[in-house]
């Protein structure tokens, strides 16, 4: 009998657990007003403790519902109890560049990980020369102007880009809103750096495709322009060429500016690098820039990513600009940042820079983007990879 009751007790105690584990985390992070306000409602408290939590997770970025002292302590420790907690993910690994750039692996709840990079003097996409690199320093300490975060979308990637190291990984899954804001709310508290006051640039350019996590995308996006303070025209996403949802992010009354990755002059090339290309070629890809309404003053990126011999000729540079005449648009080239695993190779600097003469003559804003912390494995996907191998070695 002893036993039985013992037995049972201990079953009780894991479903228990199990309970208490499926509901371990109730992250607030990636909620937006409306759904904080519904939440206090249910805690009987008045609706403007929502607009305090807000801004204490978004504007404050407090990691610990302890630490918001603008609410009661009861009502603070009723979230608890009931398993609410920030829900800021970790930065597992953090790697410093002798450029500057920090390239994190950030953890999340589940124990996947991504990466999230800040560059301080980053181009945000929006210049990248490379003149304005020069570093500024004020005794020991590095002072900045601006600073760019690469945001990750995606645990991983399906797009399958042959010269992308996320592609090698696969896709594992979609990041929620909250964990897309929570890479800039580590970042931004690591590095002690507040928006607005501060100015930071945001580039949805790291793992994953952002328009194949479309919702959870804009959702991260409104809380970023809302709640962190970031404004929407100093954000950048980058499509590998999700034509419809081009359309979509055209009609969205806060969105971030566009970026294409074009990587290709025509057909044959592009879907030889780019797979995604058979479903949406670029005729269907240049009809949406074209159709994409852009604001006052505003231009289409479109980046293209150099390989030795296989994009980078003088015939396909001027193939490229009869493919995007008419669209008011900059080039952003990018030599390829080898990794293992990619078949391509990275051309020399004289290709690169005749591929941009050829564009800027024909009257095209063309830029020569500069790689980041390439000793920190700097490509997209690498710093993953790269642990990942040494993990299994
Ligand atoms: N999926 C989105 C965003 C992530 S990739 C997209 O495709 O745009 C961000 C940018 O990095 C893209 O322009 C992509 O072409 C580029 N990129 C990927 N791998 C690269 C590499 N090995 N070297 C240089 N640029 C790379």
């Amino acid at each position: 009998m002893g036993f039985l009751l013992i037995l049972y007790n201990r079953l009780e105690r894991l479903k228990g657990l199990r309970r208490m584990e499926q509901i371990a985390c109730n992250p607030l992070l990636g909620l937006h007003l409306q759904e904080l306000t519904t939440l206090v409602e249910e805690f009987g408290q008045p609706s403007y403790r929502a607009r305090q939590l807000f801004e204490a997770i978004y504007c404050q970025r407090v990691e610990a519902l302890e630490q918001i002292s603008t609410l009661p302590q009861d009502f603070r420790r009723s979230l608890i109890e009931r398993a609410f907690n920030v829900g800021l993910p970790g930065t597992e690994r953090k790697f410093v560049s002798s450029d500057g750039t920090v390239r994190y692996l950030v953890a999340c709840a589940d124990g996947q990980t991504v990466e999230t990079v800040w560059m301080p003097e980053g181009d945000g996409g929006e210049s990248g020369d490379g003149s304005e690199a020069d570093e500024a320093t004020e005794g020991t300490r590095r002072v900045w102007e601006r600073a760019t975060i690469c945001v990750s979308s995606q645990v991983g990637c399906a797009v399958d880009c042959q010269f992308c190291l996320t592609a090698l990984l696969g896709v594992k899954r979609n990041l929620s809103a909250g964990e897309i804001v929570g890479q800039v709310c580590a970042v931004l508290n690591d590095q002690r750096v507040s928006p607005p006051q501060q100015r930071v640039n945001l580039v949805f350019m790291g793992m994953g495709e952002p328009f194949l996590n479309y919702d959870n995308f804009m959702k991260a996006v409104r809380l970023l322009v809302e709640g962190v303070g970031i404004p929407e025209t100093r954000m950048t996403v980058s499509t590998a060429g999700i034509a419809p949802r081009i359309y979509d992010l055209g009609a969205e009354v806060v969105r971030p500016k566009l970026a294409i990755s074009l990587n290709a002059s025509n057909d044959a090339v592009r879907s030889r690098l780019m797979p995604i290309n058979r479903k949406w070629n670029l005729q269907r890809l240049i009809s949406a820039a074209r159709d994409f309404p852009l604001r006052n003053r505003e231009k289409l990126t479109f980046e293209y990513v150099l390989l030795d011999q296989v994009n980078d000729s003088a015939e396909q540079a001027r193939e490229l600009v009869e493919l995007i005449r008419g669209v008011r648009a900059k080039v952003n080239l990018i030599a390829l940042n080898p990794g293992p695993g990619i078949e391509f190779e990275t051309p020399g600097s004289e290709r690169v820079l005749r591929f941009q003469r050829i564009l800027v003559a024909a009257g095209v804003p063309t830029f020569v983007r500069r790689p980041r912390g390439r000793d920190i494995y700097a490509a997209c996907g690498q710093l993953k990879r790269t642990v990942e191998l040494t993990a299994v070695s």
